[in-house]
C-alpha cells in the first residue's frame, strides 16, 4: 500500500468516510448512518471507529493524515465548530484535539462546502485550474472559492457565503434576515417553493418542478427561468470581481441545467463585461456527493506539501 489519506464527510444523515491515494483514486469506502442526537461525543467515537478499521486494513505507517468536511463553520486555529445549524451540540465542542488525541494521527478539519470546492480541483471539473468558485444548490445554497489551489477562508473562515449575495433588493425574506437572498431564488428550497405557487401541488419539490418542465410544462419551465435569472446576477457579480477561470454549479437541480441555463447565461453577459473577454467558463460540477469526501481527504496531502 503506497501514501493515503482518509476523507471523511460528517454532512447529511450518514457518515462517509474514503480512503485515499496522492493519485486520487479512493481505495477504500465505508458509509454508516450518523447519529447526532447523542451530540458530539458519540460522533467522534464513530469517527475513531470507521477511521481505525481503514487504518488496520490499508496500513499505520502510510497514513497521511485525516481530512473532515463538517456543516459548520470552524475556527482553523483551534479547530473548534463555532457555528452549525446541522450539528446541535456541537458549538465549541473541540471536535479535532479529541479525534487527534484519540487516534494519534493528524487531522485537519474544514467546512463541508469549502472541501466539496477544493474536491472538484483535485479531481473533478476543475482539474486544469487553481482558482474556482463552487456554487452547491440545495435546501440553501453553499460554495466555496478555491485560490491559488488552496480554500480562500476569510479571516473568521465565513468566506463563500454566496446563499445569502442579494440578487433582488425586495425579494423574498431570508432566514438570515436579509431581503432577496440568492438562496431564497435559486436554492432546490425556492424552486420548490415557486412550484407550490404555479399550484402544483402542496408535496411540490424541485424534482417534480423538473419532471414537468421535461414533460413540456409551461409553468415549470418559467420556474427554472426566474432561477436561472437569479443564478446568473450572483455569477456576474463573482465574475466581475474574482475573474476566475471557473465557475462550477453543482446540488440536486443540475439536471435541470438546459431548463435554467439560458436565462442565466443571459444575465451574466448581461451584467458581466469580463466574461466573454476572458474565456471564463461556468460549468456543472462532476462530483456530485461525492466532493466534499474527496477534497477532504486532500487536504492532508495539501498541507504536507
Ligand atoms: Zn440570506
Amino acid at each position: 500500500m503506497s501514501a493515503y489519506s482518509i476523507g471523511v464527510d460528517l454532512g447529511g444523515t450518514n457518515l462517509r468516510v474514503a480512503a485515499v491515494d496522492e493519485q486520487g483514486t479512493i481505495v477504500a469506502r465505508v458509509s454508516e448512518p450518523a447519529v447526532f442526537d447523542s451530540g458530539p461525543e458519540r460522533v467522534v467515537v464513530d469517527i475513531c471507529k470507521v477511521i481505525r478499521s481503514i487504518r488496520e486494513r490499508n496500513g499505520m505507517e502510510e497514513l497521511h493524515g485525516v481530512g473532515i468536511g463538517v456543516p459548520g463553520f470552524i475556527d482553523m486555529e483551534s479547530g473548534v465548530v463555532i457555528g452549525s445549524a446541522n450539528l446541535p451540540g456541537f458549538e465549541g465542542f473541540p471536535v479535532r484535539d479529541q479525534i487527534q488525541k484519540n487516534l494519534g494521527t493528524r487531522i485537519i478539519l474544514e467546512n463541508d462546502a469549502n472541501a466539496a470546492a477544493l474536491g472538484e480541483m483535485w479531481m473533478g471539473a476543475g482539474r486544469n485550474v487553481k482558482d474556482l468558485i463552487l456554487l452547491t444548490l440545495g435546501t440553501g445554497i453553499g460554495g466555496g472559492i478555491v485560490f491559488n489551489g488552496k480554500i480562500l477562508h476569510g479571516f473568521r473562515g465565513m468566506a463563500g457565503e454566496f446563499g445569502h449575495m442579494t440578487v433582488f433588493p425586495d425579494g423574498n425574506p431570508c432566514g438570515c434576515g436579509n431581503y432577496g437572498c440568492l438562496e431564497k431564488h435559486a436554492s432546490a428550497t425556492a424552486i420548490a417553493a415557486m412550484g407550490r405557487m404555479m399550484h402544483f401541488g402542496r408535496d411540490t419539490t424541485s424534482a417534480k418542478v423538473f419532471d414537468l418542465a421535461v414533460q413540456g410544462n409551461p409553468r415549470a419551465k418559467m420556474v427554472f427561468e426566474a432561477m436561472g435569472r437569479a443564478l446568473g446576477i450572483a455569477l456576474a457579480s463573482l465574475i466581475n470581481i474574482f475573474n476566475f477561470p471557473l465557475y462550477l454549479i453543482s446540488g440536486g437541480p443540475l439536471p435541470a441545467w438546459d431548463f435554467f441555463a439560458p436565462a442565466m447565461m443571459i444575465e451574466v453577459k448581461k451584467r458581466a463585461f469580463t466574461f466573454e473577454r476572458t474565456g471564463a467558463k461556468i460549468e456543472k460540477a462532476l462530483l456530485g456527493a461525492d466532493a466534499g469526501l474527496y477534497g477532504a481527504a486532500y487536504l492532508p496531502f495539501q498541507q504536507s506539501t
